[in-house]
């Protein structure tokens, strides 16, 4: 099922939580609402769920209007970080609750429910508690009761921010197997840019209640739309260096240093911010570098080593190849993939291509 939102805006006294939100989610999608704390996300899921009524704007769901349309008549499916189990009930128990409530004959309602843990890989442990299970389990079986009524719209708020960094990895390649394996149609909300970017088949990045970009994971880091889009992905983030262009043809002043740097670039005079990323950026020889400066800082993480350079007033981060013969206190000639660099107005933040 598509679903459409026409301007939804969501006030709350003074604060407009949900700012004019329009966007198309496809049907079996998966989209991931990401921003900072307070942008909106939450607000976004509760307008979705019904659990909010929208100042304005309209929400449809497939063809229908489903702005005044109560919660419990949404078809949805929700997930929380919380899992929101009943700890008194067994697994299988739990699983079948809102079936039950529908009034689905229990056998019936069993043999969903079974089928359901089969799918999410719990059918060994029905007859458990929650209180008996692993974090991991537990969100498994909390997707598995949103699943078995076979809503048309999975909403999931947060559901790996209980876990340890391992089974948040798991879990969240899991949710997208059996997103995918069912078909159905899903809005993730988290702050963390590299769970959204592994999970989505697109991404909303929101900023005080207003949608900043909404694309497809590797446009939004390749080509970010704006300082604030390209900040927010990454991680060592991107780095900004502020720079002059000169009246030379392609050169261009780091702002703060005395070091001309030419970029094949052409843009309008004046200050910019030009956006590298620490993996564009390498080390290289004096012939071919375009800054030059100390290393002020090195170590690895994982397979990378992470280098800050200090170039005059500006320390840049780069993930270099760990082999890299180089050390604290060296100075260092950097270069930078030029197809790679992306050009910010100073003042707004919008990218300049
Ligand atoms: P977080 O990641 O911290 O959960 P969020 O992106 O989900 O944040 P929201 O919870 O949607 O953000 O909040 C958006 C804005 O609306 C915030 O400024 C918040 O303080 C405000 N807000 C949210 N709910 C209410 C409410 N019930 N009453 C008043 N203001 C609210």
């Amino acid at each position: 099922m598509d679903v459409y939102l026409d301007n939804l805006t969501m006030e709350f006294q003074d604060i407009k939580a949900v700012d004019r939100l329009s966007t198309t989610i496809k049907d079996g999608q998966l989209v991931s609402l990401l921003g900072p704390s307070g942008c909106g996300k939450s607000t976004t899921l509760m307008l979705l769920a019904g659990l909010y009524k929208p100042t304005s704007g309209d929400i449809y769901f497939g063809e229908q209007n489903v702005t005044k349309l109560d919660a419990e008549k949404r078809e949805i499916g929700m997930v929380f970080q919380n899992y929101a189990l009943y700890p008194h009930l067994s697994v299988l128990k739990n699983i079948m609750f809102p079936l039950r409530m529908q009034k689905v004959p229990k056998k019936e309602a069993k043999e969903r429910a079974i089928e359901m843990a089969e799918l999410v890989q719990i059918g060994h442990l029905i007859d458990r508690k929650p209180g008996q299970l692993s974090g991991g389990q537990q969100q498994r079986v909390a997707i598995a009761r949103a699943l078995v009524k076979k809503p048309k719209l999975l909403l999931l708020d947060e559901p790996l921010s209980n876990l340890d960094a391992r089974l948040r990895l798991e879990m969240r390649e899991e949710i997208r197997r059996i997103q995918q394996e069912v078909g159905i149609t899903a809005i993730f909300v988290t702050h963390d840019q590299e769970e959204a970017l592994s999970i989505s088949d697109r991404v909303m990045l929101m900023k005080n209640g207003i949608l900043q970009q909404d694309s497809p994971p590797q446009d939004m880091y390749r080509n970010p739309i704006n300082s604030f889009t390209a900040s927010f992905l990454g991680n060592p983030p991107i780095n900004f260096i502020k720079v002059t262009k000169t009246d030379q043809q392609g050169k261009y002043k780091i702002m703060n240093s005395s070091q001309l740097i030419h970029l094949a670039k052409d843009i309008d005079m004046g200050q910019i911010q030009l956006g590298l990323r620490p993996e564009n950026i390498y080390i290289t020889n004096k012939e071919d570098a375009l800054m030059t400066g100390e290393v002020v800082h090195l170590e690895t993480i994982g397979r990378d080593t992470l280098i800050r350079v200090k170039i005059d007033d500006v320390t840049i981060r780069a993930l270099i190849d760990p082999a890299t013969d180089i050390h604290v206190g060296e100075r260092c000639h950097i270069g930078i993939k030029q197809e790679h660099i992306r050009y910010f107005n100073i003042e707004n933040g919008a990218n300049l291509e």
